[in-house]
């Protein structure tokens, strides 16, 4: 039996043999259990064949946009996938996450930021968090769902409607890019397409309140901003 066997199974969709034998061989060195792809055709057949735990997809594939690849699986099951992003596939790569891809790295990446990336993808894979009550909690942070209740480190945080989903949608998310066209879609609703300024706008309030609450700082930069993508919620572990 190989040292790999019994670790998480990962398809690596990816054109460029180089960076394809490269990612194998890392991974495959973290324990992950590898398979691969080198188009769109052949991704979905191994996807078909194998239900990988996650999948690593590069965008810009040969016979067809990586784009079909993630509305091809999310049509069918929601195996975490994490984006590999070219430098000027910006607006690509949002147009994947709006698909339902799970993350992304933009290449060059180094290996630590990757292993972290698949790592929450797979946890996020295994289920979601929180306990049998709705409370999910990260660090001093307990959003208790069931009550509609929000305190850090024991202490009410006064949260309108909206600035309580935005962050209940971000940390059901903890540690994976949420964007902006999904907080707006899941706290908004589609009427309010576009109007990204509305999320920019609580999130600013929401950090504020968070701010003003957290007396030890440990939250400090909970909520960190991906440029021209959306928020994340930076990943402060089980608690
Ligand atoms: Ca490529």
């Amino acid at each position: 039996m190989s040292p790999a066997a019994g670790g998480p199974r990962i398809l690596v969709v990816e054109d460029d043999a180089e960076t394809r034998s490269a990612l194998l061989r890392e991974l495959a060195a973290g324990g992950y259990e590898v398979d691969e792809a080198p188009d769109g055709r052949t991704a979905l057949e191994r996807w078909a064949l194998r239900r990988p735990d996650v999948v690593l997809l590069d965008l810009g594939l040969p016979d067809m946009d990586g784009l079909r690849v993630v509305s091809a699986i999310r049509r069918e099951a929601a195996t975490p996938i994490v984006i590999l992003s070219g430098r000027y596939e910006e607006r690509e790569k949002v147009e994947a996450l709006d698909r339902g891809a799970d993350d992304y790295v933009t290449k060059p990446f180094g290996v630590d930021e990757l292993r972290a990336r698949l790592r929450v993808a797979i946890r996020r894979g295994a289920g979601p968090r929180g306990d049998a009550e709705g409370r999910i909690a990260s660090g001093p942070l307990v959003l208790d769902a069931g009550r509609h209740e929000v305190a850090i480190g024991g202490r009410p945080v006064d949260l309108t409607p909206r600035e309580f989903e935005l962050l209940r949608v971000l940390l059901t998310h903890r540690g994976r890019v949420v964007t902006k066209g999904r907080l707006l879609r899941a706290v908004w609703g589609e009427a309010y397409r576009g109007e990204d300024s509305y999320v920019y706008v609580h999130v600013s309030q929401l950090r504020r309140k968070l701010a003003a609450a957290d007396a030890t700082g440990v939250l400090d930069g909970l909520i960190v901003t991906e440029p021209g993508v959306g928020y994340r919620i930076r990943d402060l572990g089980d608690t």
